[in-house]
């Protein structure tokens, strides 16, 4: 019986078979199971604004605010940290500004 050689499009890996008629599988055994151990990347949700991110440690939209002279600032994204400003009240440090 012959043999062709065929290549995985989701994971690339070469396999062989024995040669049939009909379509040739796009897909290695384990990609056509489901069970392929290649990590697929994964998309972030569309329905998720990026906040989803698991880095954000405060989604948006949030409101902030400076302890020192009470400037107010509101973001729409997601935060990492949290925002500075330099505080004219403290020779323009820069101030941490905290969660409101
Ligand atoms: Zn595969
Ligand atoms: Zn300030």
């Amino acid at each position: 019986m012959k043999k062709e050689k065929l290549t995985c499009q989701k994971c690339n890996a070469d396999w062989e078979r024995i040669s049939a008629r009909g379509r040739k599988p796009v897909l290695c055994p384990p990609c056509a199971e489901g069970s392929s151990p290649v990590l697929i990347k994964k998309e972030p949700k569309r329905s998720e604004p990026i906040s989803s991110d698991t880095s954000i440690k405060y989604p948006g939209p949030s409101k902030w605010k400076c302890p020192n002279c009470n400037t107010k600032m509101n973001t729409e994204v997601g935060l990492s940290d949290p925002p500075v400003h330099k505080c004219p009240k403290r020779a323009m440090r820069v101030i941490v500004l905290e969660l409101i």
